[in-house]
Parts: C-alpha cells; structure tokens; sequence
C-alpha cells in the first residue's frame, strides 16, 4: 500500500464491539486478569508496558517508515536517549556538526559520566566521517536536511562508510519524514523521530519515536529499545497516541502542500536584496541541490525538498529580529512541522554554546496560501 492509504488505514482497527470506525481512546492503567489469574491472550497488563492507543500508533509509524516495529516516546529526546542508551558506556557516537542542538547535548550533558563521548563532523565531507572514526565508535548520527543550515547528507555514502567498519548508522527523519526521505531504502539500521513536528502536524502534541529496520540489521536493538521504553518510563499518554494517530490520516496531504509553499517562498526570497541567502535544498543555485535530488522525492517519486529552510538576512542579529518582528503571519516561535507558519531566531534560543549565524532565520513554512506567505514577506521588507 502507498503511503497515503497507510497513514489512514494502518493500525486503525476500529472497535469490535461497537462497531466505531475509529479506535477508541482507552485511558485504563491497568487491565483485568482472566478469573484464574492468568494473563488473557493478547490483552494489556499494565499501561506503561503496552496499551491498546499506544499499539496502534506504532503500528501506524512502522508502516509509515517502513520499518518492523516502532517505539513510541514522550519526546523526541526520549526517543534520542533509547539509542544512546543502547549503545553502553565508552562509547564513541559521530554526529553532524549542524544538527538538533539538544542532540548533541544528551551526549555532552547527560550521559558524559558514562564515557560516551562524540565529535561533531560536517557530514557532507566523507573524508571527516572517515578521519573522525575511532575504535570505540559504535554510531553515525545522520540530520538530513539539518537543523538549522538544511544541510544534505548523502545517506548511502554514509552507510557505506560505516558498513564497512561495522558501525551502527541511525537517521533523524525529522525534518524530511518518510514522504521526501526514506532512510531504511538507504541501508540506514534505525531511525528516530520527533513526532512533535511534521507527524503530529499542529503544534499540539510532544511525542518522539524509534523505528527498527524491515531486518534485525543490529541485533537485539529492538529488544533493548523496547526496555528503555516500557522499563524506564518515558511513554507517550494513550490520549497523546490516539491524537497523534488521528494527526497522522491527514499528513499525506499536508506535505506536499509543505513543500510546494516552502519551494515557492524560497524563490521569492532569493531574488529580495535584503537577503544574503537561502538555504532550501530544492533551489538550483544550493550547494546541496544535486544530492537532494538524488535521495529527497514525493510519493509520485519526482524530486521534492520539504517544508523547512533558513535564511540570511543582511547585516546580523538586529536584521534578522527586525525581520521577524515585522511579520504577521509567521509567529516568531520555536519547533516546526505545524500547519501555521512559524519563523525564529536560532541562536538567540541556542546560547551561548551556538554555532548558528547571528543573521540566521529558521522558517517552517505552513500549509497558508502561499500567496498570503509572500505578500506577508513583502509588507515586511517595506
Ligand atoms: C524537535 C526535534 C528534536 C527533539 O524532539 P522533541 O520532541 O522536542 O523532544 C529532535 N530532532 C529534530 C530534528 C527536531 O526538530
């Protein structure tokens, strides 16, 4: 099945007893035993472990991503910490160097007393990949495109270098989602989400998710992502995964409309004097263009680049905030992947560790009539 019919119909097994076309939200905790004291066949025990809301949300994300199975999370970080967790002490993960900012920090913050270490690398230069290799690295951390530069790393190239040392590669589908990228089609053994963006899609549900690869590539990796999900305890409510799995019917129509309105702005923004540049991986002149093309398409499988990007305004932060401050319609917000548009300013958020440029706007461009977008862009340039 395509994956507009996948995003309604998987794991949506409405209610047999009732006969309700949709699944029912199920709040329950905990679940009854069989009068002699047995577990009942495929029922529920308790609601951290398993939940009926919990299971087919996830049954929906493996479909979506084309994985074996999915672990859902509270957060997108959450979900993060399962596969570094996974990883044990002393070991050594190779990350992107533009790249979600509170990635690199669960390594740098939260798990330095366990002797995980990284280094940063710019992903796009194979020789650093390779140069940055050591032997205690078990991971390469792909963001493709990245946050907030829209680099594009070329995923297969990555694969193979890490294929060849016997390293674990796992992929941030974030920003791209499995409408434009397709990582497991690319030799990559895990993906993460932050569910909170383009899946959630309303900027009102947090959530985050693991997704095992259609093989066992690494072995046990489910077993052990699983336990940190049900043993340590940052789940998703069964009314957070009922949202999100009601979010994720309409996300097939809202990410081409994400990306033709994105692609559209990117043009017009390019040609205004006020800007110094465009990173979108869809236009001609980005350095990105010619590996975007090769792994980023829409379901029709023509070549389309997503609904993020950021640009350079002229001068520095001042520019930049003035910009931001003068538009009506984008909200000047952090997070992405909603239908409303929204615009922020990196590295006044990021402090003081930032490697994003002062004059730097993040933009997450909505499903808005592109025709408002612009004009709204143009009232601000005046
Ligand atoms: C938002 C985001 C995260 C973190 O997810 P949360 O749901 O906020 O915990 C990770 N990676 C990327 C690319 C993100 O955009």
């Amino acid at each position: 099945m395509k994956i507009e019919t996948l995003a309604i119909h998987a794991g949506n097994h409405g209610d047999p007893t009732t006969g309700a076309v949709v699944s029912p939200l199920i709040l329950s905790t905990t679940f009854e035993r069989a009068k002699d004291g047995n577990l009942v066949e495929g029922r529920d025990i308790y609601t951290r472990a398993s939940n009926p809301n919990r299971r087919a949300l996830e049954e929906k994300l493996a479909a979506l991503e084309g994985g074996s199975e999915a672990v859902a999370f509270a957060s997108g970080q959450a979900a993060t910490m399962s596969i570094f967790h996974s990883l044990g002490g002393n070991s050594h993960v190779i990350l992107p160097d533009d790249i979600y900012y509170n990635t690199k920090v669960i390594i740098d913050n939260l798990y330095a007393n366990f002797g995980l270490t990284c280094t940063a690398v710019d992903m796009t230069d194979l020789g650093a990949i390779k140069r940055a290799v050591k032997k205690n690295t078990k991971l390469i951390w792909i963001e493709t495109p990245s946050n907030p530069s829209l680099k594009i790393t070329d995923i297969q190239a990555v694969v193979k270098i890490a294929k060849s040392k016997n390293i674990m590669v796992a992929c941030d589908n974030t920003w791209a989602t499995p409408f434009f990228t397709r990582p497991f089609d690319l030799g990559v053994d895990v993906v993460m989400h932050s569910t909170t963006k383009y899946f959630g899609g309303h900027s009102d549900i947090l959530g985050g998710c693991v997704i095992l690869p259609p093989n066992d590539s690494q072995n046990n990796l489910a077993t052990k992502i699983r336990t940190f999900q049900s043993v340590g305890g940052g789940v998703p409510s069964p009314f957070d995964c009922w949202l999100l799995s009601r979010s994720l019917s309409t996300y097939a129509v809202r990410m081409p409309v994400h990306a033709q309105n994105a692609m559209k702005l990117a043009i017009f923004l390019e040609a205004q004097p006020q800007i110094e540049k465009v990173n979108y991986p869809g236009l001609k002149s980005n350095e990105y263009h010619k590996v975007a093309k090769k792994q980023m398409q829409g379901a029709d499988g023509v070549p389309c680049f997503g609904g993020m990007m950021s640009i350079l305004v002229k001068g520095g932060q001042k520019e930049a905030m003035s910009l931001a401050s003068k538009l009506k319609i984008f909200k000047h917000a952090t997070s992405l992947g909603g239908v409303e548009s929204l615009i922020e300013h990196r590295f006044s958020v990021e402090g003081i560790h930032s490697t994003s440029p002062e004059n730097l706007l993040r933009i997450s461009v909505g499903i808005e009539s592109i025709d408002d977008l612009i004009a709204d862009f143009k009232q601000a340039f005046q």
